[in-house]
């Protein structure tokens, strides 16, 4: 082939490649709607497959899969940069990596390798499913910067930032929520919220699940945060109510969590002022910072960035109903966001509100960030490194050299669950190899120490240390301001783990671990007569469960403490006979637990009572009820098997004349007030708990619901009289009624139970506990309590306190827990304390053959609380009292 030919023959070649390039579809063309139109709304399957069509259009964006939702849906991202970067992404995320570690990396090095890295741009969306706008956007975002369609020179910036886009980090509730819509669009109903959880497990709690990474979710995008990807930048769009201000962006409002690098929020700042700047100069106006949102972490998805010295941003734009325009008189705006103040310059006039608007602001500060983000590019990536370096080699004041987790613990699986939780987190954990000793302190060989001096200090020692909210009132001398939600999550008290704050540096022989050493399970276990589990083990329970179920075990639960050759075996703990049945079933669910059991030959002399089966229901209103769906999660993570029941149940039982006997033997009501449980009415928040500002409910069901009554009538109502009526019946008969928080006014309502919440009508300025964690004593001979050690940390969120009393004709009471006389704050914030001091937190309480069993805080609470999960399992597992 001649020169001149080949070279026509080339040209001709690339002239087709390029005419079978197709034009990228905008959005409009493929869902046949403009992104934010009224009432339209693209749902999760077209949303994903409009990036799939996009990444085949466009060689500027890679879509990727980063894990699967709970309800097995894939969780798909984008990564949009230019041609070049996006054929080198692995060495950008090594250059992340290796900025990470100042230990193997000089200052020199480091600003070679910041000049080289791109600033890699995370952007969130729609966590909160009703919280639409931003997953509509992601489309229109994605179009246009792959397009072109940007107020900047999209190439030069596109060359120094990688953006890392996640439609939605919540597919299933997308999905549900669209198909609510939809279903009710056109009817009076059109607009309003589901009466269901748009998370399977955690509804609005999705988004506090990120220090604990229950969910497959949360565990999806830390992947992405701490593991393979470290953006440097991560924005997360929220949506907020719909009267103030049309959208706030950082910066935040005090109090900041002090374990903090001021970096992390000189940058949000820098970040935030960017947004408002290219909101302001678009005619954007509504736009306010320094308000409403602090800097104190609550383990939000914006929140747990900062703690790995990421630029953790979030933005909340005033919402509509869902799709369908809202119009504001300028009179329903409060005063505060009808003023100009210097955190909201440009107050916003009323008018119509529709999802486009939303779309609008949210594109505008999306775009605004990656340009900010580009620009500074090298900055963020040697900051970063600054960052971590100072995070090593810095001790800031009160910092422990290390925490050390001893071998020697209450629940040994349990604790190993809490450094499985760290390590999710980033965090470098060592073994020591021999035993040690820490001021003072003996540790024997296996114990864990978490070292302050590692990149990520701060989640470290904020998981680990307990927290100390300031004092904060609305006016010297005035009530208290709530915190947005969590005073303090100290993790090893809330999952009963031991674990020892040392300040000096100490030696000892350490090796750091890959994986969390879960013990091998010791062969040939099982081989006597019986085999017993122990009560302070949470794993013990699932497996009594499962051989009570299905190997139709013979069981008892042991009366008090025994202390055999070896063994110290505190009282509650399970005594199985080693069946045929049990023998096949035990190995697989201890391996799936990884657990020991002790075998024994006679029990002849321990004092025990029997153990049944017991038929599980737990109750779900049609109010979105969050402790619920933990409550779900908890049984569903540790494998306890119950049916979910709902009013319709209730209703059923009158209409059959039947019992609710007949088909179960514990009934479980999760955190919500008697009142609603009764007839669905939305009671008041009540009590001295922490509801937070903005309308935002700490510890409630689903936050940013439209002021009106949306809920069409099969939704409407509780288990009503008939359901109350069947419940005492139930109870005489030898039915137990596990009652979880507020679930407990249910009690005070419609039982004569001898035991009143002493918090009731207790004012504000006389006692305050946003959630927060305290000291408990408890009674564990005491079947409610077995397992438990004498000493507790609960979780108090919007929680009660018990007087008891005598009690009347077929009544009895057990004092299972209760607040100690004094020192009763371990973490986060507690005014007023003398009025919690000696008053009960657990109560036992027997009517006729049944029981009706109190917990007074929140035992289950998201999940996190493993360290008192034995007061629901216990009531779970009551053993005969014949
Ligand atoms: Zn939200």
């Amino acid at each position: 082939m001649s020169r001149f030919r080949k070279s026509v023959f080339l040209a001709i070649a690339i002239l087709i490649t390029a005419a079978a390039l197709p034009a990228q579809t905008p959005p409009e063309k493929f869902l046949g709607f403009k992104v934010g139109a009224d009432t339209k709304l693209a749902d999760y399957n077209q949303i994903k497959a409009y990036f799939e069509l996009l990444a085949k259009e466009s060689p500027r964006l890679k879509l990727l899969t980063i894990g699967e939702s709970t309800m097995k849906k894939p969780i798909i991202m984008a990564v949009i940069s230019s041609e070049e970067n996006l054929a080198k992404l692995d060495r950008y995320r090594e250059i992340l990596k290796k900025l990470r570690d100042p230990r193997t990396l000089s200052a020199d090095e480091a600003a070679r390798l910041a000049k080289e890295g791109k600033a890699i741009v995370l952007i969130t969306c729609s966590l909160h499913s009703s919280e639409i706008g931003a997953s509509q956007m992601s489309m229109e975002l994605a179009y246009d910067l792959v397009t072109g369609k940007t107020p900047y020179d999209v190439k030069k910036i596109l060359n120094d930032a990688i953006l890392l886009l996640c439609p939605t980090h919540n597919p299933d509730g997308e999905q549900m929520v669209v198909d609510w819509y939809k279903k009710y669009v056109g009817t009076k109903y059109e607009g309003g919220n589901m009466p269901y959880l748009y998370h399977y497990y955690a509804g609005h709690d999705d988004n506090r699940d990120w220090y604990m990474f229950n969910l497959a979710e949360t565990r999806a995008v830390t992947k992405v945060l701490y593991h393979d990807w470290l953006p440097l930048v991560h924005l997360d769009q929220h949506q907020q109510g719909s009267n103030g201000a049309r959208i706030f962006i950082p910066p935040l409002m005090d109090p900041p969590l002090p374990n903090i690098h001021p970096l992390v929020w000189r940058t949000a700042n820098l970040m935030g002022t960017s947004m408002a700047y290219d909101l302001q100069q678009n005619g954007k106006s509504g736009v306010v910072n320094g308000r409403s949102y602090t800097g104190w972490y609550i383990g939000a998805c914006d929140d747990t960035p900062w703690l790995h010295n990421s630029i953790g941003l979030l933005s909340e734009a005033a919402s509509v109903r869902l799709a369908t325009p809202i119009y504001i008189e300028p009179t329903e705006i409060p005063k505060s966001y009808a003023d100009k103040t210097m955190d909201f310059v440009d107050p916003w006039p009323g008018g119509w509100w529709r999802l486009r608007d939303i779309v609008d602001y949210e594109i505008i500060i999306s775009k605004s960030l990656i340009k900010a983000a580009a620009l500074h590019k090298e900055d963020l990536l040697f900051n970063y490194y600054r960052m971590c370096k100072d995070a090593i080699e810095k001790t800031e004041k009160n910092q422990p050299y290390a925490f050390v987790i001893p071998a020697k613990q209450h629940d040994y699986p349990t604790m190993l669950k809490m450094l499985e939780v760290l390590q999710m987190g980033g965090v470098e954990i060592h073994q020591a190899k021999a035993e040690f000793v820490a001021e003072g302190k003996y540790f024997p060989a296996g114990s864990f120490v978490v070292k302050m001096a590692q990149p990520y200090k701060a989640f470290a020692w904020t998981m680990l240390e307990k927290q100390k909210y300031p004092d904060l009132r609305q006016y010297p001398g005035g009530p208290p301001q709530p915190p947005y939600d969590n005073a303090g999550w100290t993790l090893p008290i809330q999952m009963g783990v031991a674990c020892e704050s040392i300040q000096d540096p100490f030696e000892a022989k350490l090796d750091k671990i890959v994986k969390v050493p879960y013990p091998p399970v010791p062969a040939g276990q099982g081989g006597a007569d019986y085999v017993v589990l122990g009560s302070q083990v949470n794993a013990s329970y699932p497996v009594v469960f499962a051989l009570l179920k299905d190997a139709k075990a013979e069981a008892w639960r042991t009366k008090s403490k025994i202390i055999r050759k070896g063994f110290d075996i505190p009282a509650g703990s399970f005594i199985v006979k080693n069946s045929a049945e049990v023998k096949k079933a035990l190995p697989g669910l201890l391996e799936k637990q990884h657990l020991a059991v002790i075998d024994l030959d006679a029990i002849e002399d321990i004092a025990k009572a029997p153990l049944k089966f017991h038929r599980v229901a737990l109750y779900q209103s049609w109010r979105g009820n969050m402790d619920e769906g933990w409550t779900r999660y908890m049984f569903d993570d540790l494998g306890i098997p119950y049916t979910t029941i709902r009013n319709d149940y209730f209703k059923g039982l009158k209409e059959k004349k039947a019992e609710i006997k007949t088909d179960y033997d514990v009934l479980v009501f999760a955190d919500e007030n008697g009142t609603t449980i009764k007839s669905g009415q939305r009671a008041g928040f009540g009590g001295p708990g922490g509801m937070g500002p903005g309308g935002t409910v700490a510890g409630g069901t689903q936050a940013t619901r439209p002021p009106v009554s949306t809920t069409p009538p099969e939704y409407e109502g509780g288990i009503g009289q008939d359901g109350v009526d069947a419940l005492r019946t139930f109870v005489e008969k030898g039915g137990v009624v596990v009652l979880l928080n507020q679930a407990c006014t249910l009690a005070f309502s419609e039982f004569d139970v001898p035991v009143r919440n002493a918090l009731q009508n207790v004012d504000r300025t006389k006692f305050f506990c946003p959630t927060s964690i305290l000291k408990i004593l408890v009674d564990n001979e005491t079947p409610i309590g077995y397992g438990m050690p004498k000493e507790a940390g609960a979780m108090f969120v919007n929680s009660l306190a018990f007087d008891t009393s005598s009690p009347g004709f077929d009544w009895g009471r057990k004092v299972v827990a209760s607040y100690p006389e004094d020192e009763i704050l371990q973490s986060g914030w507690l005014l007023g304390e003398d009025v919690l001091a000696r008053k009960a937190v657990v109560v036992d309480t027997k009517y006729k053959d049944g029981r009706i069993i109190l917990i007074g805080i929140r035992c289950q609470n998201r999940a996190q609380s493993h360290g008192t999960y034995k007061f629901l399992l216990n009531g779970l597992m009551y053993p005969e009292s014949k």
